[in-house]
């Protein structure tokens, strides 16, 4: 019960609805070119602006029963799912780490998660979100072990080049852009994260989940065309996520 109580896990647990309320912010405006921190929420069908009220995380999806206070339009369920994602992020963080690798843990969980909406909804990885895992990730890395360093550099020039490398022969094969260079940025702070060894795992998951997805969406009948894009980040945030948690499928 001790366990439960240790301080490490009270802050980013306390913290991880009101970060995924902000996700859910960041998820909506930063695709659109808006500000983040800047202006205040309004509801996007009245624009009346949204008071303390209207902004605790969770609790406020419950009280008004998911729909605007003033115009009754209702508000999307992403948000509240953001905000749960948020807390489990954090609890599976707690229990896997401990120490100030808790609080690295919780951030790298809550930005793949918000890539992973963004690129979900809007096929889009913003460089505001991918490329700063890649001096975090270095940092995290030193923090650990200095000699660690070069190894997760070498990651994050090898995810970025073989990502970059992949995309440009599909395009070149198809005629088309398949994967953006965004996919290429996440796959550098993965490397950043994990160092060149955990980017095959990541990689591989990725492609196993994603199958795995489009699978079942065949079986319940909602195939999709070989044209239709598919965003592949969310995976690669998955992948991302296990692997640095559980180290690679074949450890070194
Ligand atoms: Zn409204």
């Amino acid at each position: 019960m001790s366990e439960l109580i240790r301080l490490e896990w009270f802050f980013p647990l306390l913290a991880a609805p009101f970060i995924g309320s902000f996700l859910g912010l960041l998820i909506r405006r930063l695709p659109a070119g808006q500000g983040v921190v800047l202006g205040r929420s309004a509801c996007p069908d009245c624009a009346h602006p949204l008071g303390v009220r209207d902004l605790l995380p969770l609790v406020s999806f419950a009280l008004s029963g998911g729909r605007c206070r003033h115009c009754k339009s209702p508000i999307s369920r992403l948000y509240p799912a953001i905000e749960i994602a948020a807390i489990v992020i954090a609890l599976w963080a707690a229990l896997m780490l401990s120490g100030w690798l808790v609080w690295a843990g919780c951030a790298l969980g809550w930005a793949l998660l918000a890539l992973a909406a963004i690129d979900q909804e809007h096929m889009l990885l913003p460089d505001p979100l991918t490329l700063p895992l890649i001096p975090a990730g270095l940092l995290v890395a030193y923090a650990l072990d200095p000699r660690l360093l070069v190894p997760h550099a070498i990651g994050a020039g090898a995810g970025f080049s073989a990502f970059a490398l992949i995309g440009w022969a599909y395009k070149a094969l198809r005629a088309r852009a398949g994967l953006g260079l965004g996919d290429a940025k996440l796959l550098a702070g993965a490397g950043a994260w994990l160092s060149w060894q955990g980017l095959p795992s990541v990689v591989l998951i990725a492609a196993v989940a994603a199958l795995l997805v489009l699978l079942a969406r065949s079986f319940a009948g909602r195939l999709i065309s070989p044209t239709t894009p598919v965003p592949f980040g969310p995976y690669l945030c998955l992948g991302t996520w296990l692997v640095w948690l559980y180290g690679p499928l074949i450890p070194a």
